[in-house]
């Protein structure tokens, strides 16, 4: 399954044993995410439930509903974030698979270790995180 590393690769200078610590703090990582998400799940079911069996005589009116709504919105907003995360972990469990984890993903050069283990997920190092967080700004029109 694991391709056999090129020897001549540019690969990130990160020790087998600090790189077994980050991919067991990537799999806790990725089980946690995962746990939440479930519990999100549920709280979101709970929240519609709720809202068909104790509002449900009152037929479509959601004024009285505000809060409910603002959970939602809540919940599906860090939902999302997680869902982001856990896309993230993932790839960057893949990264250690193909022997390019720690290199940044826009321009290749290796990311800070002290980065890397603050974010074991982080795929870009801090300049191009940066770019990206500009465009990314830019692109949602400000
Ligand atoms: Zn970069």
């Amino acid at each position: 399954m694991a391709a056999p590393t090129p020897t001549d690769s540019a690969g990130p200078r990160i020790d087998p044993a600090t790189l077994e610590e980050l991919r067991r703090a990537l799999i806790a990582r990725q089980e946690q995410v995962q746990a939440e998400l479930d519990r999100l799940d549920s709280e979101m079911r709970a929240l519609g439930a709720d809202q068909n069996t104790v509002r449900g005589s009152l037929g479509n009116h959601i004024a009285e509903d505000g809060s409910n709504v603002t959970e939602q919105s809540r919940i599906l907003a860090v939902t999302g974030d997680m869902r982001d995360i856990l896309a993230q972990v993932s790839d960057a469990l893949g990264r250690m698979d193909h022997g390019t984890y720690g290199l940044c993903q826009r321009c290749g050069k290796p990311i800070n270790p002290e980065r890397l283990e603050a974010f074991p997920y982080v795929a870009y190092d801090i300049d191009c995180q940066q770019i990206l967080e500009r465009e990314q700004a830019l692109r949602a029109g400000r």
